[in-house]
């Protein structure tokens, strides 16, 4: 199964990909922790994108395309994708749609999980993640229960760093879900739930 994940951040994308690929084995494909990663490591891509990120601003269309060809070009993704945070602008699933068919791969589609602007800025302002596998947890948590890894602030976390980065979802990717609409590929899904809530939802959804 194929499948873009769409919806605010902390919608709780990540972590139905997490119980997915736990479950099902498919190759999750985040563009946030792709970039996170290439801050971490100091390469060229992650000194171009550090203070962009920061700010809660996007990333280039045409970088993080790029990330995503050469990603999903390998093996390891033919055998079933969850991308996300990917596409955020109506020129990345442009670009997607595009890079699929030239793949002979398609979508099966786009999960959208729907959580109110409330809960998303109470969950972003007071949530950590883990350094090591994006795991996400309340501001008490130091150490992750999923790899022992070390929790931190994202420097995206803060509330200027929010509400920027919620305006960005409000102009430049809500419009995916009509996108996906008018392709019939557009799933949606309450995500104010508890996680393994919603998960069973997801579930019954996709028909998993
Ligand atoms: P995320 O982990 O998905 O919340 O992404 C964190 C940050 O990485 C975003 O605020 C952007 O700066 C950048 N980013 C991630 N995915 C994309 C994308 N598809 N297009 C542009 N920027 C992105």
């Amino acid at each position: 199964m194929n499948l873009v994940l769409l919806g605010a951040p902390g919608a709780g994308k990540g972590t139905q990909a997490q119980f997915l690929v736990r479950d099902f084995g498919f190759l999750h494909i985040s563009t946030g922790d792709l970039l996170r990663g290439a801050v971490a490591a100091g390469t060229p891509l992650g000194i171009q994108v550090k203070e962009i990120m920061a700010s809660g601003k996007l990333v280039s269309d045409e970088l993080v395309i790029a990330l995503v060809k050469d990603r999903i070009s390998q093996d390891d993704a033919h055998n079933g994708f969850i991308l996300d945070g990917f596409p955020r602008t109506v020129e990345q699933a442009k670009a997607l749609d595009n890079l699929l068919d030239e793949l002979h791969l398609s979508l099966d589609g786009a999960l959208y999980v729907n959580v109110s602007e409330a809960t998303i800025v109470d969950r972003l302002s007071s949530r950590k993640t883990c350094k090591a596998c994006g795991y996400t947890a309340g501001k008490d948590c130091c150490v992750c229960p999923a790899c022992e890894g070390e929790m931190y602030q994202r420097p995206d976390d803060t509330p200027e760093a929010i509400s920027t980065r919620l305006s960005t979802y409000h102009n430049q990717t809500s419009p995916l879900i009509d996108f996906y609409k008018a392709q019939s590929k557009l799933k949606e899904v309450d995500g104010g739930a508890l996680p393994d809530e919603v998960y069973g939802e997801v579930k019954r959804i996709l028909g998993l």
